[in-house]
């Protein structure tokens, strides 16, 4: 297994997690410092590579103070248990509604099941439940010291999930944002130097309102940076959460419309890919056929979130 890390700024080092079988697609993020934190785990098959990176770094497990998810989708959580068998005096720090699926994994397992089938275990396995009295729950405002003056405010992001937090860094004033930023394209971005991201609308809590406050939060706190777990860093923050905010009602109103008439997952990831693409196009930044894959599978799970967008509404 190899090495692979990227030092940013402040004592941070960016994790390159292993989701499934595309390459950067997950990243987690260790801050080094009097406390060692890492946040987010990617799911287990990414621990060999966190473990790797810890000793590279001269880090031991046994020194890693906290593990912080943003929510509990497993490409930003599944590996938690597993991680804090390692990192024995590690807690783990999620918001108040996520901690009974971790300390008691069973039904996140058999939803990814159901979903993933006979891929599972290469994708997800092992999810191993965390003991209740090493999660710690962290609500909205709350902060954790890192020491020498530095610290990391959460603050609840919903619109992705109902139980999802942002860190803001108070040293490199930067956001962890997980998955409420959206996806942000670092292989469009080093090779165009272009800034591209579209909201994240994957199953199975997408709401628009949620997310536009969310995105209204992130602009105000003036984060420097914006530490994607898909995927890297950004710089040029607020214009980048401007432009994705733009994109919600596309999601919240043209999709819903056009699922309400065709009914077809297949027919409304083409409607958001084409969206996407000419949106790429009439800003002139060029792709190749390996950004349009991964446009592809981020389409397929926007729809698919927009798809139980639709009939959450049905029914209420
Ligand atoms: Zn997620």
């Amino acid at each position: 297994m190899t090495n692979s890390y990227t030092s940013l700024e402040n004592n941070i080092f960016q994790l390159a997690l292993i989701p499934g079988d595309i390459q950067n697609r997950a990243a987690g993020y260790l801050i080094r410092g009097p406390k060692n934190v890492i946040i987010e785990t990617g799911a287990s098959p990414s621990n060999k590579t966190i473990l790797s990176t810890l000793k590279v770094l001269e880090i031991s497990p046994a020194s890693i103070d906290a593990i912080i998810v943003t929510h509990i989708h497993l490409d930003h959580a599944g590996g938690a248990g597993l991680l804090m068998q390692q990192c024995a005096n590690a807690i783990l720090m999620v918001h108040p509604k996520g901690k009974g699926h971790l300390s008691d994994p069973n039904r996140l397992i058999a939803g990814a099941r159901q979903v993933y089938q006979e891929s599972f275990d290469r994708l997800f396995n092992p999810i191993l439940p965390i003991a209740e009295e090493r999660i710690q729950t962290v609500s909205d405002g709350e902060t954790f010291d890192l020491g020498n003056g530095r610290q990391l405010q959460f603050y609840e992001a919903f619109g992705h999930a109902r139980h999802h937090i942002i860190a803001f860094d108070s040293e490199s004033k930067g956001i962890f944002t997980g998955d409420i930023a959206g996806v942000f394209h670092d292989r469009i971005h080093s090779r165009t130097g272009c800034a591209i991201s579209f909201p994240n609308t994957a199953p199975t809590q997408f709401d628009p309102e949620e997310m536009q406050a969310s995105y209204d939060l992130m602009i105000s706190l003036h984060p420097h940076h914006l530490y994607y777990t898909h995927y890297g860093k950004a710089d040029q923050v607020v214009d980048i959460l401007k432009a994705t905010q733009k994109w919600i009602p596309f999601f919240s109103e043209a999709c819903v419309d056009y699922y309400r008439k065709n009914r077809s997952l297949d027919q409304l990831t083409n409607y958001i890919q084409d969206h996407t693409v000419a949106y790429l196009e009439k800003e002139k930044i060029s792709i190749d056929a390996i950004d349009i894959k991964n446009l592809e599978f981020d389409n397929r799970l926007n729809a698919q979130g927009i798809i139980a967008y639709v009939q959450r509404l049905q029914k209420q």
